[in-house]
């Protein structure tokens, strides 16, 4: 008793050979259209196909072409069924590499002889001149059916990119528009916590700590309305830098200091390599520390309490185009190999959207996964570049993250 496929896109017709076939013996695997038959066969290894001509997508004369071109499957006799009866049906199936014809509808006492027939070697075939004429008309199907698929690709890659474009827009004119309150909200609060001013002067305790947890909440909004503006400029390739010399070793400082007071509470060691021998590099400071800070946010928040992070500098290639390779190394869970270029990609998350958090330092808290796609378009528009390396993902054994950032030596703009 054999393995029979059958590709055919009407469940009507699907369950009326079921009914035939498997009384029969025959065990049958069924496909809807020619992409999902193929792989059926491949996988399923059948003993005869039975192939609807008339699919949508790719069609059965398609379909069969390209199973006879896969290994292991040009023996496996494809039989072509058809509801439509024109003059030459058979011959353009059979051009088509398929061994057989059966025209529907199917005649339900006859169908388990037939393919009995086609199970123990009975072939059709066509004579040379008719395969001749018919191929060149499969050929010139084929060719048509390609450029309509060409342009409804194309016309689908428009619709994407505008898409795609309405969405940059979207962000841009959202952030734009939460950046005016609350650079208000901001300058308020500014007002009323700046020393000597006599707003607070008797405020109690908890009245401070309410007023600090604003502060800290508004500061955290405006950091986020910032990566939406940055992400649409990097993308619009419209981000500003402003060239300056950069003391590497202060930057290294100031990073230092800012992550201490986290470090400590999370028992870390931080561990900054000496860069006091590294020249004066040219760079937009502000943007060197944004990478910084956001690649010893991600190692902090992704090692475990206790963990080790640690910053290192080389100073590499040859004149006239020396650059820097600083490196954030960190114990923590490591990312899987699939993931290491897909962390990014605007908004990428690796994990559900219900672990994001509002800290930047908890244990796995996730943000809106733009920290990386931001440091990378920075890192780009320094002419450098940004990538990881890890052996994997793994929160028991923390074989541990390393981010790479390569930095040009850049040079004083010219008056
Ligand atoms: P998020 O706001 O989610 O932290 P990022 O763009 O900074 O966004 O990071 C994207 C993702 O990359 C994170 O959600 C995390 O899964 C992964 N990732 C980043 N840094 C590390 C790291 N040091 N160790 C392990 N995973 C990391």
């Amino acid at each position: 008793m054999a393995k029979i496929l059958y590709v055919e896109d009407n469940p009507a017709n699907r369950l009326l050979v079921r009914q035939v076939l498997e009384p029969a013996g025959h065990t049958l695997l069924e496909a809807s259209d020619g992409p999902s038959g193929i792989r059926l066969a491949q996988d399923g290894q059948p003993d005869l196909i039975l192939m609807d001509i008339n699919i949508p997508g790719l069609n059965g004369y398609e379909t069969t072409t390209r199973i006879k071109s896969l290994p292991g499957l040009a023996e496996v006799p494809i039989i072509a069924l058809t509801a439509k009866v024109m003059a030459g049906d058979r011959e353009r199936a059979l051009t088509a590499g398929c061994d057989g014809y059966i025209a529907k509808p199917i005649d339900v006492d006859r169908l388990p002889r037939q393919i009995n027939e086609f199970l123990s070697g009975r072939r059709e075939k066509v004579t040379r001149e008719e395969e001749n004429i018919y191929l060149r008309e499969y050929n010139e199907r084929l060719v048509s059916h390609l450029e309509q698929k060409v342009k409804e690709l194309s016309s689908a890659n428009q619709d994407l990119t505008r898409t795609d474009r309405m969405k940059s827009r979207f962000i841009d004119m959202a952030a734009h528009e939460l950046r005016t309150p609350l650079t208000t909200v901001r300058g308020y609060l500014g007002i009323l916590t700046a020393p000597g001013n006599t707003f607070l002067a008797n405020a109690d305790d908890a009245t401070l700590e309410l007023i600090d947890g604003i502060v800290t909440g508004v500061d955290r909004l405006r950091g986020i309305v910032q990566d939406m503006l940055d992400v649409t400029r990097i993308e619009a390739g419209t981000l500003q830098l402003r060239q300056s010399p950069i003391n590497l070793a202060q930057v290294y400082q100031k990073i230092g200091r800012e992550f201490a007071p986290v470090v400590h509470k999370r028992q870390q060691m931080l561990t900054i390599g000496d860069a006091s021998h590294v020249p004066t590099i040219w760079a937009d400071g502000e943007r060197v520390i944004q990478i910084l800070r956001n690649l010893v946010s991600n190692a902090i928040k992704y090692t475990p309490d206790g963990g080790r992070i640690e910053i290192s500098t080389e100073m590499m290639g040859t004149p006239p185009q020396p650059y820097l390779k600083i490196t954030v190394a960190d114990s923590g869970v490591g990312i899987p190999p699939e993931q290491l270029e897909k962390i990014f990609e605007n908004f990428h998350e690796v994990r559900a959207i219900e672990h994001h958090s509002t800290s930047k330092t908890d244990f796995m808290g996730s943000g809106a996964g733009l920290g990386l796609a931001i440091a990378r378009g920075v890192a780009e528009a320094h002419g450098g570049s940004l990538w990881a390396e890890s052996p994997g993902y793994d929160p028991a054994t923390f074989p541990g993250s390393k981010f790479y950032l390569i930095l040009p030596f850049g040079q004083p703009p010219k008056d």
